[in-house]
């Protein structure tokens, strides 16, 4: 048995077995007060701090390993962060008006700033505490004339409270076999890195900085999150077992990916790409996506100025252009909520989650919106481009999208703009409203796609972003699988395609029922589409068509998560452990 086990989050898929190696020391450093006459050496001793971190950041900018070229901006922001005046200002002001040393200082406003951040509504400016922190650790190492944390040469499991992209940087990045930290989550630079690396990472690992000791020998999965401490020979031997299974599997799906997918039963899926930039585009032809089933816009507007028509239009053609002559669904703006705009900050909403978000803030900020959709409208010109309207609760928001559509094609026209004659329009699934006339709005678009992460939350009245009711998010719910029915058999009826784009397309249990509901695509983010498709390769879509029936008649999740399993077990055997579940285990709070 091994010593222990811990949990994380696993942000990087794989299994990886070393010794720790630990990275930066104490977080706590010194904590003295100074006479008055040592403040002016107290500031230089941090500003000296700060200048050998941003030359050390310097140097590693110049010698950037190609596997992480694209990273060089990261640690160009690292470097900005170091003299952010924010934190470098309030610190230096802490020393003189605290008459505290510089450890001490930089501490405390290390932490006020990472609480800042902590509580932002927004996911990943949430995840930029650890930016901040990472630097933080950095900076204290300076200030103890430690310099930049470089490890030693040999291989190992990096094990820290937080790390920078800097600090992988520069280590060797070839030494580096798994990832494990007690801070960050899903969007966290580290894990980005991680999964650039191919490395397996946890991130949010209770009780790292405690149980993790230098030199150790742990067992990392990055499949179920698990960190076996100082493993015994039994643990090894399951180890190995499981990475060579899990290997060859990773293979297997990988060079089967450019395939399409079919069930047993020769039932064809498409299966696609969620993105969220046009960055991730690089990775998609060996996944073999067919087309990108949903582009979130919203992030080249969260965090900055408002773009231009010009700026969103080069980056709308250049995606559809590259994907081409697969289509591209973009989404048109779904700010608010978990992503608001500078302009939500002014609204100052009670409950943003039930407030003007997606379709109903860009309806209210109509010049904003006609932006994108000239954009979007040219962008259609250059690609196989479709649209999606988010947060639909009402056919009137449909038809005001399209008024807008018309106009703006007759404006462009007068402009001599080339721009597409006509672009299919969807409606995202995402709300009760949705589902419940969901007859009525197939007559008014061409295609649907269930945003099942939003509409499990509205349909079960809970907050997306709050972590005492997450354990409600639960997809197999009988209200989930029974609004997924109608909305598939509605669109049916109509005539119009369907797909989901939310989680659920990449969790096992909603490929088998979604595939016995019939429908018609699945898109999923990149690293997902080669484990769908081996999904649905294996399974047979008359068979889950039977497991949706019965699961209709079952009272509650668990019971319909038992059925499922069954299933799932008897045709994808230990490879099941393999496959994203990406839903929260349903339990108690
Ligand atoms: C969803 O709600 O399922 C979805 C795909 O949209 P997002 O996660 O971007 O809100
Ligand atoms: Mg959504």
């Amino acid at each position: 048995m091994a010593r222990a086990v811990i949990y994380g989050i696993p942000v990087s898929p794989g299994l990886a077995l070393g010794a720790i190696r630990r990275l930066h020391g104490a977080s706590s450093g010194e904590r003295r007060h100074i006479a008055v006459e040592d403040i002016p050496a107290e500031e230089e001793t941090l500003r000296r701090a700060v200048a050998a971190v941003r030359a050390g950041l310097e140097k590693t900018l110049a010698g950037l390993p190609p596997a992480l070229a694209d990273y060089g901006e990261i640690v160009t922001a690292q470097m900005e962060l170091a003299s952010d005046p924010r934190l470098m200002g309030t610190a230096l002001a802490r020393i003189r008006h605290r008459k505290i040393c510089a450890a001490w200082a930089l501490e405390e406003t290390v932490e006020e700033l990472c609480e800042l951040f902590r509580g932002m509504d927004d996911p990943y400016l949430r995840d930029r505490a650890q930016d901040v922190r990472a630097m933080g650790l950095r900076l204290a190492e300076a200030l103890r004339g430690e310099g930049a944390p470089r490890g030693d040469a040999s291989a190992g499991i990096l094990a820290a409270e937080d790390l920078s992209p800097a600090d992988v940087m520069e280590l060797d990045t070839a030494s580096i076999l798994g990832i494990l930290t007690a801070e960050g989550g899903p969007t966290s630079h580290t894990a980005i890195l991680a999964r650039s690396l191919r490395v397996p990472a946890l991130t949010g690992v209770t009780g790292l900085p405690e149980a993790a000791r230098d030199g150790e020998n742990v067992i990392v999965d990055g499949l179920s999150g698990r960190v076996l401490l100082a493993p015994d020979e039994a643990d090894l031997a399951a180890y190995h077992k499981r990475k060579a299974a899990y290997e060859s599997f990773e293979l297997e799906t990988r060079a089967a990916a450019v395939l399409p997918a079919e069930s047993r039963d020769g039932v064809r899926v498409s299966v696609r790409a969620n993105l969220e930039n046009a960055r991730e585009l690089d990775d998609l032809p060996a996944l073999g996506p067919d087309g990108v089933g949903l582009y979130r816009t919203e992030f080249s507007y969260l965090g900055r100025e408002l773009p231009g028509e010009e700026e969103l239009f080069a980056e709308y053609a250049a995606v559809a252009a590259r994907v081409a002559p697969l289509p591209v669904i973009f989404r048109t703006l779904d700010v608010g909520a978990d992503k608001a705009l500078a302009a939500h900050a002014a609204l100052r909403e009670p409950n943003p989650a039930l407030g003007l978000r997606g379709i109903r803030f860009c309806l209210a900020h109509e010049d904003m919106f006609r932006t994108q959709l000239r954009a979007l409208l040219r962008a259609g010109a250059t690609g196989n481009v479709a649209l999606m309207l988010p947060m639909i609760t009402d056919c009137r928001e449909v038809r005001g999208v399209r008024r807008i559509l018309h106009e703006l094609r007759h404006e462009l026209a007068a402009q001599g703009l080339a721009h597409a004659a006509r672009l299919p329009l969807g409606v995202m699934v995402e709300t009760p409203a949705a589902v419940l006339t969901a007859d009525s709005l197939a007559r008014e678009c061409d295609f649907f796609s269930v945003g099942t992460n939003d509409l499990i939350h509205y349909l079960m009245a809970i907050d997306r972003n709050n972590r005492h009711v997450a354990y409600l998010h639960e997809p197999l719910h009988p209200a989930a699988v029974r609004s997924l029915k109608q909305v598939v058999d509605a669109a049916h009826r109509e005539g119009i395609p369907v797909s989901v784009c939310g989680e659920f397309a990449a969790d096992p249990y909603g490929v088998a029922l979604l595939l016995g509901m019939g429908i018609d695509a699945l898109s999923a983010a990149p690293r997902f589409v080669p484990g769908i498709k081996h999904m649905l390769r294996k399974l047979d879509a008359d068979g889950c068509a039977e497991l949706v029936h019965t699961v209709l008649t079952l009272p509650d999740a668990a019971t319909s998560r038992q059925v499922i399993h069954e299933r799932l077990r008897r045709a994808l055997g230990q490879e099941l452990s393999f496959l994203a579940t990406n839903h929260a285990t349903p339990g108690t709070p």
